[in-house]
């Protein structure tokens, strides 16, 4: 009953020109995937161009990040939700670990850029995830339970429905190593016992949980098959149309 979403982050690659060429390569590669949600998060320069290339396709646009802020104003260097949502985009990852470890994001910052970006309509893709040396200190559903609570406060039971929580365990990110689809269905299943915990069972048996950490074609099958494991945010692989469409038509491959 959870409709799967297969996100791509493009992160800091691609010229304007490259990112249109990206999404127009992908459209029809995806074109068929009525099984799952399909969104890509190009750089803020290419959302517009991005968006418009897709236009009419059902590939969705994300920001990779927008302001904690609302009002339009002094914020040198931010783009607010509602800028996004104006160049196109329907989605917006907030809480990545690359904004939470290099730009020192707390979980307070991401709690505001949840709420703006719910006030502007958008879809928040919020990702938590512990480091590897949290994971080995036995801390790993501490941290993650504390990214929850801190990043989701203040949110009503009406803004659930566009709140997606990406669990990416930092060891596994451009790494190369993935956990494996158990170790992501036990945190999975995690996070779905604290949203219970903090809204309730029916919010929490809707919320779509996606992993993320070296997804890759040959990977995703495995990773999908679990029951928590409600689709996946793609980085380094989904830079590429082909591999990132496989990524997107697992059932078939
Ligand atoms: C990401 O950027 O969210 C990510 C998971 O990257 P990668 O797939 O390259 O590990």
């Amino acid at each position: 009953m959870r409709k799967p979403v297969i996100a791509g982050n493009w992160k800091m690659y691609k010229l304007i020109a490259e990112s249109a060429a990206t999404a127009l390569a992908l459209k029809p590669l995806v074109s068929n995937a009525n099984h799952c949600e399909v969104v890509v998060a190009p750089v803020f320069t290419a959302v517009k161009t991005v968006a418009d290339r897709l236009e009419g396709s059902n590939v969705r646009v994300a920001g990779q990040d927008c302001s904690t802020e609302t009002k339009h104003g002094a914020h040198t260097g931010e783009v607010a939700a509602d800028m996004l949502r104006d160049a196109g985009a329907t989605y917006v990852i907030v809480g990545h670990s690359e904004r939470r470890q290099l730009y020192a994001e707390t979980d307070t910052f991401v709690n505001r850029k949840a709420l703006a970006a719910l006030k502007a309509g958008l879809t928040v893709i919020m990702c938590v995830g512990e480091t590897l040396e949290q994971r080995e200190g036995g801390i790993a559903e501490r941290v993650v339970r504390g990214q929850l609570e801190g990043g989701l406060r203040d949110l009503t039971a009406s803004d659930l429905d566009r709140i997606i929580i990406a669990y990416e365990p930092v060891w596994a990110i451009g790494t190369g190593r993935t956990a494996t689809p158990e170790q992501a269905q036990e945190m999975h299943a995690f996070v779905r016992r604290v949203f219970a915990d903090r809204f309730s069972q029916a919010a929490a048996a809707r919320l779509r949980i996606l992993y993320g950490g070296s997804v890759k074609p040959d990977n995703i099958a495995g990773l999908m098959r679990q029951p928590d494991v409600d689709g996946a945010l793609v980085g380094g692989a989904s830079l590429d149309a082909e591999s990132f469409a496989q990524i997107v038509n697992y059932e078939r491959t």
